[in-house]
């Protein structure tokens, strides 16, 4: 059959600056998953689309087009709300461990379809995965039937969702085309989307440790994919989170479950319970909005009725931080892992071998990079450089202070923890200039939560 378009002409369109028709979107994306458009076609297209841009109709077009290259879930069936985020990913971000079990608790359900880590930023299933017998991969009937049963599920995300995404993003990777916010935010919000819960908050992080280190470029991404979430009728909000320093106190993967068990006991550090219940009060209210637009078909309750207003009205007035109180939330995140057969209750591994790094100065740390912890942290065995590579579920970093903290010459700072000890001169160096201390209290706002950003 022959092609409704050439690639070239295409190519040649954005090349110039114009702006692709639908038709040309639907079949270059529709093309290139089925192999006609060939790798280096597209590579020149994603530069050309890197150097020119795109308009928000194109945007919302190419997403579109990538969620037609896959299967979509629906969640309609279920007798509960659904509610989702997802964070653009950072150092020590163990946010969805607490935040997925919180929110259930409520009564929502909360699909948390998650990666492993690569580089400097762990994945969600990495942490999880260092807790005996817990299991990543799940079928979708398994997992629809965990979110009707107990309300939460993490699981490694399907290959159906968005492939057009798969095959781009992994170009994208190779080829210097990484950093275009259209091919970014249609990246993600394809997957996003075509997971379709009803209520999407996103967790866009800025600073060193993110993928996004200006602010201001911060702000674009997150207003690109509130936008992109509103043309394709899913309800989304974005906050805007410091990553400038860790998340907590903790970077790797049991030390991190760790301490998320800490924030569902309700302690844990400030930085961690804030951007939690941030979140938590953006889904609760998200997922409020949706049952007062929509009802929820999977319980019989209607739009606009008695029992549907009765439901949002409880959403609405409830206080995540409550939950974590009360042991409501805990006791959620222990059904959560005992119903993909991991064991709550068992020991997590620590690592063979830990060094200490002590502060070289008495004075308050003023700065302590992200970027550099999560890099020694990955170094140490916590993350992977190379998709295939194991990770060691003991590995990572432990801060005894954060930015702001008084500190004296001599104490801990940072504890190393890895299972093969000829790392950590390696993970020493990458530590080199990672942080400051000084006389003065660090400059600039101090909250993790800068902006929220809604749909016009
Ligand atoms: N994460 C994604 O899924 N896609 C991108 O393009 C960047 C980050």
């Amino acid at each position: 059959m022959a092609e409704r378009f050439d690639a070239v002409d295409v190519i040649h369109a954005k090349r110039d600056q114009h702006v692709l028709t639908d038709d040309q979107i639907d079949w270059v994306i529709d093309a290139y998953t089925r192999g006609v458009v060939a790798e280096e076609q597209m590579s020149a297209l994603a530069m050309a689309i890197l150097l020119n841009g795109m308009t928000r109709d194109e945007i919302a077009r190419w997403t579109a087009a990538m969620i037609a290259s896959g299967e979509r879930m629906d969640f309609h069936k279920l007798a509960r709300p659904t509610a989702d985020k997802h964070s653009t990913g950072g150092v020590g971000d163990k946010v969805t461990l607490p935040l997925a079990p919180l929110v259930a608790s409520y009564g929502v359900a909360v699909p948390q379809l998650s990666g492993r880590g690569l580089g400097h930023t762990g994945g969600t299933l990495d942490k999880l995965e260092s807790i005996a017998g817990w299991r990543a991969a799940l079928t979708n009937d398994e997992m629809m039937r965990q979110l009707d049963e107990v309300g939460a599920v993490v699981c490694q995300a399907g290959s159906g969702l968005a492939p057009a995404d798969r095959k781009l993003y992994a170009l994208r990777d190779v080829t210097g085309t990484v950093e275009c916010i259209p091919l970014i935010a249609s990246s993600i919000m394809s997957k996003k989307i075509a997971e379709g819960t009803g209520f999407l908050v996103l967790d866009v992080k800025f600073g060193s440790g993110a993928f996004m280190h200006d602010y201001d470029q911060a702000v674009e991404l997150a207003k690109t994919m509130v936008a992109l979430g509103a043309d394709h009728g899913t309800s989304t909000v974005a906050l805007l989170t410091d990553m400038s320093t860790p998340l907590g106190l903790t970077a790797g993967n049991a030390l991190e479950v760790r301490e998320s068990v800490e924030v569902l006991a309700g302690g844990g550090p400030q930085d961690v319970v804030d951007i939690t219940l941030a979140l938590a009060r953006e889904m609760l209210a998200g997922a409020a909005a949706g049952v007062e637009a929509h009802g929820v078909p999977g319980a019989g309750i209607a739009a606009g009725s008695a029992a549907a207003s009765r439901l949002s009205g409880s959403l609405r007035d409830a206080d995540p931080a409550d939950a974590l109180r009360d042991g409501r939330a805990m006791d959620m995140w222990r059904a959560m892992i005992a119903a993909q057969g991991g064991d709550p209750d068992a020991p997590l591994p620590w690592a063979r071998e830990t060094e200490v790094v002590r502060a070289d100065a008495d004075g308050v740390l003023e700065r302590l990079d992200a970027l550099q912890v999560g890099v020694a942290a990955c170094r140490l065995g916590a993350g992977r450089t190379r998709r295939d590579e194991p990770v060691q579920a003991g590995a990572g970093i432990v801060m005894h202070a954060k930015p702001g903290d008084h500190v004296t010459a001599g104490q801990p700072l940072l504890t190393l923890h890895t299972d093969t000890p000829d790392r950590f001169e390696r993970a020493q160096e990458d530590l080199i200039g990672a942080w400051t201390i000084g006389a003065d209290a660090p400059a600039g706002s101090q909250a993790v939560v800068r902006e929220r950003i809604a749909a016009d």
